[in-house]
């Protein structure tokens, strides 16, 4: 992509309305806009980092069974009515009426309407386990909306919902989801720590908050040092392995997490002094067994091996890509700007142009962003006519992984320098030498 032809609205100024580090990055970086309070046009440059941390969720979802489909944003109040939820709810929700006086609502979440989809199709435990899951918009009327896309009222969300015979088998359900999980937030570069999580009325230890901790997190948290040395399920875990998923599950459980709201002052007491971490984190997923919260009054219910018929026992399962963006960069930048994890960068290379318009420069960058294509990397080639301060400054705030920075000095040596974005590491490279070299 050459950045003359991209749209990149750069903000010089930094935007006075944004508190924390990452909302004043994301609008300098022309990554969101806000349109209306909480509500966010995602521009060029934010969209592709969002849809590499969905596709990472993806991934992982899939890899572990799930099942993807889309649900509509847009939902029945009828729906929310069977399960008691459409008066419960709240000012959270987003009531709407069609034009034929009909109530309607902006989805906050999905439990309702997947119980419905499962009800009218599956009539037998033949036919569990099933896990399903959307990647799609939701709508919650935050009293506070603030932090830019950390908190907003319209994000996005992956929500899966699990469906089994009995608790048994849920619980296998929640096990995979919390590996997923672990396997998730590895990827994109963070440390994801579950703790325990408020279980509701039904009670029982399944529920779990992953929490990353940052100073400007929302949440207040306790933990034991340890589990941020704790190694991730690699990729060849096997999710059928129902003893093996559960062993992993204790190990990541074995020490001592929980929200404030969980909070056990004497058992986090127990602690050793040194690992005891009380700090504030951000929440980037929640999971969750409710047993037959929705099934039962919703009738969705299936028939065992014994001829009865049972309500479903379900479980479900979030994590925020728009939240995970800006947590994503509350995780790593610098003074300059971002600094993305090679995962989740919308381009892996700015190929900087020092002298746009000498002509051997110009075809040396253009020869170079083919060879960098055709090696399979992404790149944002700026091809702008600007002094060469403006490229570098723009190069760091957008925090691409890599810099390959072209002029006709360097040039004329043989040479290009090549920068590593996280650590400023540089090295003069032959051009023929750079695709290999970043590989
Ligand atoms: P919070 O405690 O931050 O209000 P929540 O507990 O209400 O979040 P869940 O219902 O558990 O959120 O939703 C699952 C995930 O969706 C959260 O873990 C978070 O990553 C994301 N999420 C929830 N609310 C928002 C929001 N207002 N803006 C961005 N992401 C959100
Ligand atoms: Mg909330
Ligand atoms: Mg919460
Ligand atoms: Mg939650």
């Amino acid at each position: 992509m050459r950045l003359s032809r991209y749209f990149l609205p750069i903000l010089r100024e930094t935007p006075k309305e944004a508190e924390i580090v990452s909302h004043r990055l994301m609008l300098r970086a022309g990554m969101i806009r806000q349109e209306a309070a909480g509500i966010y046009a995602w521009l060029p440059l934010g969209l592709r980092v969002l849809n590499r941390v969905a596709d990472i969720i993806r991934a992982e979802q899939d890899r572990s069974g799930a099942i993807e489909l889309l649900m509509p944003t847009i939902q029945s109040a009828d729906l929310w009515r069977e399960s008691g939820r459409y008066d419960a709810y709240g000012k959270e929700m987003l009531r709407i009426k069609d034009r034929h006086e009909r109530d309607m609502l902006f989805g906050p979440t999905n439990e309702e309407m997947i119980t419905a989809i499962f009800r009218s199709a599956v009539r037998s435990y033949k036919d569990l386990p099933k896990n399903l899951y959307h990647i799609q918009w939701k709508f919650r009327d935050e009293v506070r909306p603030r932090f830019g896309t950390m908190r907003s009222r319209e994000f996005l969300m992956k929500d899966a919902y699990s469906f089994d015979l009995d608790q048994a088998s849920a619980r296998h359900s929640y096990n995979k989801m919390f590996v997923a999980y672990l396997r998730t937030f590895a990827r994109l570069g963070l440390k994801a720590i579950p703790m325990r999580a408020e279980t509701g009325p039904i009670g029982g230890d399944l529920s779990h908050e992953f929490i990353i901790l940052a100073q400007t997190g929302e949440s207040e948290v306790f933990c034991d040092r340890a589990y941020l040395d704790f190694a991730t399920p690699d990729a060849t875990t096997d999710f059928d392995d129902v003893a093996g998923l559960q062993a992993t599950v204790d190990h990541w459980t074995s020490r001592y997490a929980a929200t404030s709201e969980m909070h056990d002052a004497a058992a986090f007491a127990e602690v050793p002094q040194p690992e005891q971490m009380a700090a504030r984190g951000i929440e980037v997923g929640h999971i969750f067994y409710f047993g037959t919260k929705y099934s039962e009054p919703m009738g969705a219910k299936v028939t065992g091996p014994d001829g009865q018929e049972r309500p479903v026992h379900m479980g479900s399962y979030g994590i925020g890509p728009s939240r995970l963006v800006a947590a994503i960069i509350e995780a790593g930048h610098d003074e300059a700007g971002i600094v993305w994890p090679d995962a989740v960068a919308p381009f892996d290379v700015a190929l900087l142009n020092l002298k746009v318009g000498d002509a051997g420069t110009d075809a040396a960058c253009a020869k170079l962003q083919g060879e960098l294509e055709a090696a399979g990397l992404t790149v944002l080639y700026d091809d702008r006519d600007e002094r060469p301060g403006g490229k570098f400054a723009t190069a760091d705030l957008i925090g691409l992984p890599w810099q390959v920075i072209v002029g006709p000095k360097g040039l004329a040596e043989g040479k290009v320098e090549v920068k590593r974005r996280a650590t400023g590491a540089r090295e003069t490279v032959a051009p023929d030498a750079v695709p290999a070299y970043l590989r």
